[in-house]
């Protein structure tokens, strides 16, 4: 790339274009780390519309780890908002199914996991990561600054930004790019990168509403989501944004697939509510579901995350914990990286872990949004007869059945591991992938289980910046060549010492090495014969 004055290019070892809710997740966690990185952004960071309200249990366990997990929680509903979700022909219509959702909400720990899933919309959600990641000094961001274009140097990218107050054009140098831009910026389709999948699965609509004490003006209770079918099919929802005022409606069909009029949106709100019910409407937005995985995650030193490389449909809300997981899986890779102890193979193993993940939750999504009810049922759906309530009483256990697993998903969240070049497996075999369960096993690649180590203080509050040698038991093995192997090639690992019994069983056995992501990477009865090889097998050399 010509650049005809050399001063105008700014140096960062890692430029993240776009401050979603993944770019910011990205650049918090290298600010914790204290690793150099730049984000662009091109709007002004003002979130006018509510989009993801899940923010689930692991996500909530990187913001433990960062320390905003409180704030997370205290941003959405109060504790005591029934995280139910209804199913109804309206609001003012006949109650189909009711869901309750044991593992959501609230302060109370899981014998799982410290962190419970939260309702906590990216109108809050989004800022807070930008206050964090903006408290790390290392990490800088810019806004109202629009990524162009790249082109590829000897030693990472040089790329041509424009600052959107002053019109200038800018160069920056980066050693290694990370599209955060969900799609966006154009940079997988310059590198040719295809998305698989379904472009187009369903046309939306959303609205965005103030009620006051809606619940004191229905029947149903108060309930985190309600959606609505009647004779017409499945045709929307009402989904809590603050637990108290704010709401969002939406619905589908190839109607939304134009801006609608004003006397649509009214005649979509009177459907949903089936009776007169005050409101203010904020906003109104189309958006297009979608079904799409990219054929690859990364171009080195070009590395794509979140709405990037892979669309989901909403029902589940997994599309932006997944992006998280995969800014974690970055985080401290290219941290790794630019400390030198990273070898090549440590950011090549982005794509071998998140593009199983990304289609494994994308296919459960679709699946999610695929369901259907019974067309004999749906006929029945509003009669007031003795014939309607038995249809009725069929599509509430139809749904019980068949769509508790679009809400209650531990397993996605959780349970979710990884097979790659740099995790170092035991020869066991994987346990059952379940979308709704998680069981908690130390096996190489899932997530180290939580316990309790004190009041507060669990065993995943030890993972995060270095890599941790687990050790149980007073007659475990020495872990002495496992230290002087990580010494020797730089690698931060600290070895913990666990006496309590219970914890021991959990991990299965004596040594459980975990990674800064807080993986199992190696785990064994035995201190290795050849440490050296596994320190340099978990770094990637
Ligand atoms: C109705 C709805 C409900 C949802 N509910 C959930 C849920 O409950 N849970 C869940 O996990 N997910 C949910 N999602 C999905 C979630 O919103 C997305 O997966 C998430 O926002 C993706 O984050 P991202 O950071 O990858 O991309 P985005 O949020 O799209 O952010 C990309 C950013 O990049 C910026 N950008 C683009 N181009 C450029 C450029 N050239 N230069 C600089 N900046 C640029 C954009 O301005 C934007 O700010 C929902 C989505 C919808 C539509």
């Amino acid at each position: 790339m010509p650049v005809s004055d050399p001063a105008a290019i700014h140096e960062t070892p890692i430029l993240i274009v776009g401050g979603g809710p993944v770019g910011l997740g990205l650049a918090a966690d290298l600010g914790w780390r204290g690793v150099d990185c730049l984000l662009i952004e091109q709007g002004d960071g003002t979130i006018y519309h509510p989009r993801a309200n899940t923010v689930n249990s692991r996500t909530m366990e990187f913001c433990r780890r960062w320390g905003i997990a409180k704030e997370v929680r205290e941003s959405g509903a109060p504790p005591d908002f029934p995280p139910t979700i209804v199913y109804a022909t309206s609001l003012a219509g006949y109650e189909l199914a009711r869901i309750e959702r044991p593992t959501h909400g609230g302060h109370r720990p899981l014998p799982t996991t410290p962190e419970r899933s939260q309702r906590c919309n990216q109108i809050w959600f989004d800022p807070i990561l930008r206050r964090l990641a903006e408290s790390h000094s290392s990490a800088r961001l810019r806004y109202n600054v629009r990524f162009e274009s790249f082109a590829p140097v000897t030693d990472g990218v040089i790329t041509t930004v424009t600052d959107l107050a002053s019109g200038r054009r800018e160069h920056i140098a980066a050693r290694y790019l990370i599209d955060c831009s969900g799609g966006h910026a154009g940079i997988g389709k310059t590198l040719g990168i295809r998305q698989e999948g379904r472009p187009v699965l369903s046309y939306h609509l959303n609205i965005f509403l103030k009620i006051k004490e809606l619940w004191n003006q229905h029947d149903k209770g108060k309930a985190a989501f309600y959606f609505f079918i009647d004779k017409g099919g499945d045709y929307g929802s009402l989904i809590e944004i603050d637990g108290n005022e704010l709401w969002r409606i939406g619905v589908h069909g190839p109607e939304y697939r134009d801006e609608p009029s004003e006397e649509q949106i009214r005649s979509v709100i009177a459907r949903c509510f089936g009776k007169a019910i005050p409101y203010e409407i904020i906003s109104a937005r189309r958006w297009v579901c979608r079904d799409l995985v990219a054929d690859r995650f990364q171009a080195p030193p070009i590395f794509l995350a979140g709405d990037s490389v892979h669309q989901h449909a909403p029902s589940g809300g997994f599309g932006m914990n997944t992006g998280m997981g995969d800014a974690v899986d970055l985080g401290w890779k290219l941290a790794a990286a630019v400390a030198g102890w990273g070898g090549p193979g440590l950011l090549a193993s982005y794509e071998a872990e998140r593009r199983p993940v990304a289609q494994r939750n994308v296919g459960e999504a679709t699946d999610n949004v695929m369901r259907s009810t019974d067309p004999a049922l749906i006929e029945k759906i509003e009669l007031p007869t003795p014939g309607g309530d038995a249809a009725r009483k069929q599509i509430g256990k139809d749904i019980i059945e068949n769509r508790a697993k679009t809400f209650i998903s531990d397993g996605i969240a959780l349970g979710y591991r990884y097979e790659s070049p740099i995790v170092i497996p035991d020869g066991t075999p994987p346990p059952p992938d379940s979308v709704m369960e998680y069981h908690q096993t130390s096996r190489p690649g899932s997530r180290a289980p939580h316990a309790w180590l004190a009041e507060g203080r669990s065993t995943i509050d030890l993972f995060g910046k270095g890599f941790v040698l687990m050790r149980f038991g007073a007659d475990a093995p020495n872990p002495a060549g496992l230290v002087v192997a990580a010494r020797e090639r730089g690698v931060p690992l600290e070895v913990v010492n666990v006496g309590n019994p219970a914890i021991a069983e959990l991990y299965e056995q004596p040594l459980v090495l975990v990674r800064p992501d807080g993986h199992v990477a190696w785990r064994s009865a035995a201190a290795p014969g050849d440490p050296l090889a596994i320190i340099d097998r978990v770094r990637g050399a």
